[in-house]
């Protein structure tokens, strides 16, 4: 071989070398990326699998899955045909008008298009007329749209949306997201049957009010928010009038139908932050937060008009005039002032609690002895006895 023969097979594996060089250092660098990328998708998933309510799994979600991966968008859709959904979700997260993260979709159309997705990832360029009902934002430039699967059902849809055309390419392998998919529409389904585990824990069973114990939960919480606009919450404690004698003529499934009627009564003349629960077997307690003393009596008395306006039908020869009686009892928050600080200012958050509700019965029980189908007024609480309630309310 010549000198220059030589030279040139030298040069032409300096060549070759460097080039493998080069391929090994973009190839370690892949997998060093991947492997970021597996951590950043693990550490989510641990999160999301953690989560210990559909709120905090989805907060985690829009917050968390958004900053982590650096995305400009994304967004949820929730198949919720029969509108179950609503009542499991937090009001502050579904539809609000500044975000449009999470949809519940209950429209025909809205599920048909939701059926009619492929049950495939896909990811592409953004087209505002194919993904504009996923994702309403016209600076995404590419997207990714994960259906979120359970037993062969699409229960949802989930977006990410990146400003940055090159993001989300066609076709890209995108086994991360895959699983990661998956283990958001497991986690969301568990999250929503939790739910509704908790929600049929405090719902009663004839009537679909809140119970007893819903209720007694909420009592405290409801004094000890301090976000209140106004200063005065009410309670009224609202009791069928002669009810066994419906019963008693014409048996325990009519007693039921109008315990039912009666109950869809109350709850139309509330308001939606109000809490009804039905306390005991034809009895009713209401939580008015920010309500003064007059609105509470103003409430109280639209609801037995309410009752006793219109006659109960239960079929066409039953037809009954049912009255209520209540009572109305009122605390101003600002005298309450409770100090977190102390160790028992739980207990006296929750006695306050039993003693607005047993002011509001001792009233109602005037109200039966003045010939009921009428609301008494216990006025404001008096605080210096406050821990002293009746046994009925176990302070
Ligand atoms: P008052 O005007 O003094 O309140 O008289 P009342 O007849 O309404 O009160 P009383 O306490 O004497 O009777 C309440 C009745 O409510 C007795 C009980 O059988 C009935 N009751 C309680 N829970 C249920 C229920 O779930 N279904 C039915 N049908 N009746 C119930
Ligand atoms: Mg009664
Ligand atoms: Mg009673």
């Amino acid at each position: 071989m010549s000198h220059f023969e030589q030279k040139n097979t030298m040069q032409q594996s300096v060549d070759e070398n460097s080039q493998l060089k080069a391929q090994l250092k973009q190839l370690l660098s892949n997998a060093h990326e991947n492997q970021l990328k597996l951590k950043r998708f693990e550490q989510i998933e641990f999160k999301l699998m953690a989560a210990e309510s559909i709120e905090q799994l989805l907060v985690i979600i829009r917050d968390e899955y958004t900053s982590l991966f650096k995305l400009d968008d994304c967004a949820l859709l929730l198949e919720d045909e029969n509108l179950s959904l609503r009542r499991l979700i937090p009001d502050g997260l579904q539809n609000t008008p500044n975000d449009h993260f999470l949809t519940l979709l209950n429209f025909p159309v809205e599920l048909e298009k939701l059926h009619y997705l492929p049950t495939e990832l896909m990811t592409g360029f953004y087209h505002s007329n194919h993904h504009q009902w996923l994702m309403n934002n016209p600076h995404i430039e590419s997207i990714a749209v994960m259906p979120l699967m359970r037993h062969g059902r699409k229960i949802g849809v989930f977006c990410c949306g990146s400003y940055d055309r090159t993001r989300f390419q066609a076709h890209a392998a995108c086994d991360f997201l895959q699983r990661l998919s998956f283990i958001m529409a497991v986690c969301i389904e568990n999250a929503l049957n939790l739910e509704r585990l908790k929600l049929s824990s405090m719902t009663d069973a004839l009537t679909q009010v809140h119970n007893r114990r819903f209720f007694d939960q909420r009592l405290p919480q409801e004094l000890s928010r301090n976000d209140r606009a106004l200063t005065a919450i009410s309670c009224l404690f609202l009791d069928i009038d002669h009810f066994k004698q419906v019963n008693d003529t014409y048996g325990h499934g009519v007693g039921d139908d109008v315990l039912c009627q009666v109950a869809q009564r109350i709850q139309t003349g509330l308001r939606t932050h109000d809490i009804l629960a039905r306390y005991g077997g034809e009895e009713f307690a209401v939580l008015l937060p920010d309500t003064s003393n007059d609105e509470a009596m103003m409430v109280a008395q639209r609801i037995i008009d309410a009752v006793n306006k219109d006659r109960i039908v239960i079929d066409k020869n039953v037809i009954l005039t049912i009255t209520i009686s209540a009572g109305v009892s009122t605390l101003m928050t600002d005298d309450t002032m409770i100090d977190d600080t102390r160790s028992d200012s739980l207990n006296d958050i929750k006695s306050l609690g039993m003693k607005l509700l047993s002011t509001a019965d001792e009233a109602l029980y005037d109200a039966k002895k003045q010939g009921r189908n009428r609301a008494i007024n216990a006025g404001l609480l008096a605080l210096i006895d406050s821990v002293e309630c009746s046994q009925k309310f176990q302070c």
